[in-house]
């Protein structure tokens, strides 16, 4: 049998993306192969993008694509079938860690938030993916390509609802309007929160969450009353803010927000190593911060539940759906600061 080859959207350098042909990689030992049916387009595809390449060193040709499910066109020595629809989880957790072994692989100590398919390994932005077959999850027929590759958002907010340990009734504000923001404000909502408000800082990306209607207010971040305006509205402050963003300026409208004895919950990735922030409100005040990240193996696993069961439809946040030569252009909308898009999907082979 000769080598089958396929189309890749292979990062050739700074901001830049060129459709190749390249070989479909062997499967090996524990792998599957698939051919992808959609791919999300996601913020952090935008930093390797801009830097021109991966996170680790390649000899050859790299491409991205961490957001993906397909239909196993190879099984491999696995228990998957040829034709299965499989979502892939692109946490290269270990298995074998003490993190791992607590079921909290989203902190496994070979992972340590870098270690992901798409980052320091080929990804999904090509008609197949080759990949371990842990890392793939059986797809229910009522989860379309779309919503299987929007898990990646979904998973990183439904974390971090349970990690905020919020309760029914609780006032909830989320400082972010980008996808993960938006969805943080519809699985609030869902969970039984009584008032959810959204800040932020532009209006360009709220129109999606506007039409969907979840969010009860938003809040400008320029307003020079922003705390009075927050804690007015909500009582005397939110019980939980989400901190997606990454930023000083919108963890200092988080602490203006929260209530005492309130938690911040922080999502957002800063681009700065360090930032500064109002540590003695945060003391005074008894304001819980806390960390979220990604989600574990089993909360993946019920992500894919809440999409099939119907919680959420996770499809009404995709602006476009493109093919795989439409990546640059998607790419680029997604750093244009007058772009409404909230969320991009590819699919490399049509559909
Ligand atoms: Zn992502
Ligand atoms: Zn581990």
């Amino acid at each position: 049998m000769g080598q089958k080859y396929m189309k890749a959207a292979v990062l050739t350098g700074p901001k830049q993306i060129q459709i190749k042909e390249v070989p479909v990689p062997a499967v090996g030992p524990g792998e599957i192969e698939i051919q992808v049916s959609a791919c999300g387009v996601c913020g952090s595809d935008v930093h390797m993008w801009k830097s021109g390449k991966g996170w680790a060193e390649f000899d050859g040709d790299f491409w991205m694509g961490h957001e993906f499910c397909g239909v196993v066109t190879n099984p491999g020595n696995s228990n998957f079938k040829k034709g299965d629809r499989v979502v892939f989880w692109a946490n290269l957790y270990c298995g074998k860690c003490d993190m791992c072994q607590a079921g909290q692989e989203q902190l496994c100590r070979e992972v340590n938030g870098t270690n992901y398919i798409g980052f320091v390994c080929n990804g999904a932005y090509a008609e197949y993916y080759v990949g371990r077959a842990s890392n793939a999850y059986l797809l229910p027929d009522t989860v379309s390509d779309t919503a299987a590759s929007l898990m990646d958002p979904l998973m990183v907010a439904y974390h971090a609802i349970r990690r905020s340990g919020m309760k029914l009734h609780d006032k909830v504000l989320v400082a972010g309007s980008g996808i993960i923001g938006q969805m943080l404000g519809e699985l609030a909502k869902k969970a039984g929160a009584s008032y959810v408000a959204m800040y932020k800082i532009s209006d360009v990306k709220t129109q999606r969450a506007r039409e969907i209607g979840i969010f009860d207010e938003y809040f400008d971040g320029n307003d020079p009353q922003r705390e009075k305006g927050l804690k007015e509205a909500s009582g005397g402050g939110f019980d939980i803010v989400f901190e997606a963003v990454g930023d000083a300026s919108a963890l200092a409208a988080c602490i203006d927000g929260v209530r005492p004895g309130g938690k911040i919950v922080m999502i957002g990735n800063s681009v700065e190593p360090e930032i500064s922030f109002a540590m003695n409100r945060a003391v005074l005040q008894e304001i819980t911060l806390l960390g979220s990240v990604s989600c574990t193996r089993k909360e993946f696993e019920e992500t894919i539940d809440l999409i099939a069961g119907g919680l959420i439809d996770p499809e009404k946040y995709v602006t476009e759906v493109l093919p795989l030569e439409g990546l640059q252009h998607a790419l680029e909308r997604q750093i244009a600061p007058e772009d409404p898009m909230v969320k991009f999907v590819v699919k490399p082979n049509g559909g």
